[in-house]
């Protein structure tokens, strides 16, 4: 335990989820000081984080997963679960991170939100002691909602937490959690997996293909995967891929990062359509065809009356648009 201290303090890794929020709450009952840990997602995981962490009267301490989560996610170690979700290698990687937090705190353990039996990748029992024995911390990882359906950890040995006032919660009901909320008032909260874009398909499609031709590093690369859930995504060329705002909010968010991903923006000067950004070696030859989808989307002039806006680190001007790129073309581009 930490010697400035007679209270023992645990870091608890908060998704934003119930159980995780459930898990910090049951801990802090027993007397211990928590402090919550947010893994931010590169990919802006939709999250109830901050509003559970106050509900509960947790200190949240919030890190970036970075650019070694995204390298991590291209390619996992030890695969992937029914989409583009690593859950194996997250996990390990979020202990370790996680463990380098604990230590920055002086805290002495950590806890986690994960239920044995819950998820089919990372929540069995196998697959959890790979994941201790990974991260390099065999009994280090309390689980308080199934912690009795495991050996004692070195929290419970050392008497930092009570065993008996632990749980013994197993498989993928939710009746338990639900009680337990109510009981405690907590409201918002994610369904369990909910707000990981890495467990939906549609989200994977996408971060599989940009994957194929991601050509940047740094903070376009960070900020190219946070924009990957916003607007249509189309496959324009081999090398070439196009973001269009489907509304006013991701009009705005493309507009305001497209020089930070290093892209170029695209935007309708004189009619009512989407804003764009394209990634990727992007020809001027092309500049056509994106402009033409822009028309699709939006409500052009007659022909040859439309003029587009377009924006690079290098470049700048407006050109004429000849044409609309036809609703079936635009259909087998959307990925
Ligand atoms: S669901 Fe997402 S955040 Fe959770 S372990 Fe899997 S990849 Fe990581």
């Amino acid at each position: 335990m930490n010697q400035e201290s007679k209270t023992p303090k645990a870091i608890a890794l908060m998704s934003g989820g119930l159980d995780s929020t459930l898990a910090a709450k049951l801990i802090q009952d027993q007397g211990v000081e928590v402090i919550g840990l947010h893994l931010a997602s590169p990919f802006g995981c939709l999250t109830d984080v901050k509003t559970n962490a106050a509900a509960i009267g947790v200190p949240l301490i919030i890190k970036e997963k970075g650019e070694a989560y995204l390298d991590l996610v291209k390619n996992p170690r030890f695969g992937y679960g029914r989409n583009m979700n690593p859950c194996i290698d997250c996990r390990v990687f979020m202990f370790e991170l996680a463990e380098i937090v604990r230590e920055e705190e002086g805290a002495d353990f950590i806890i986690t939100g994960e239920v044995l039996g819950q998820r089919p990748m990372s929540q069995q029992r196998r697959a959890m002691v790979k994941i201790d024995k990974e991260a390099d911390m065999r009994g280090e990882i309390l689980r308080p909602l199934s912690a009795k359906l495991f050996e004692p950890t070195v929290a419970e040995e050392k008497g930092w937490v009570k065993r008996e006032q632990l749980l013994a919660l197993n498989g993928r009901g939710r009746k338990a959690q639900l009680e337990l909320a109510e009981a405690y008032g907590i409201q918002n909260f994610e369904p369990p997996g909910g707000g990981c874009l890495l467990t939906e398909s549609s989200f994977s499609g996408r971060l599989r293909d940009y994957f194929d031709v991601e050509n940047v590093s740094g903070e376009a690369r960070l900020v190219r995967s946070s924009l990957l859930r916003h607007g249509r995504y189309l496959r324009v060329a081999d090398k070439v891929r196009l973001l269009v705002g489907r509304h006013e909010q991701e009009n705005n968010v493309l507009n305001q990062q497209w020089r930070r991903a290093e892209a170029v923006h695209f935007k309708p000067e004189n009619f009512q359509g989407p804003e764009a950004i394209a990634f990727g070696p992007v020809p001027d030859e092309m500049f056509q065809m994106i402009g033409g989808i822009l028309a699709r989307y939006g409500k052009p002039h007659p022909v040859e009356q439309n003029t587009i806006e377009y924006q690079s680190s290098s470049s700048k001007g407006t050109f004429v648009l000849h044409t609309v790129v036809p609703e079936e073309t635009i259909k087998e581009m959307i990925v």
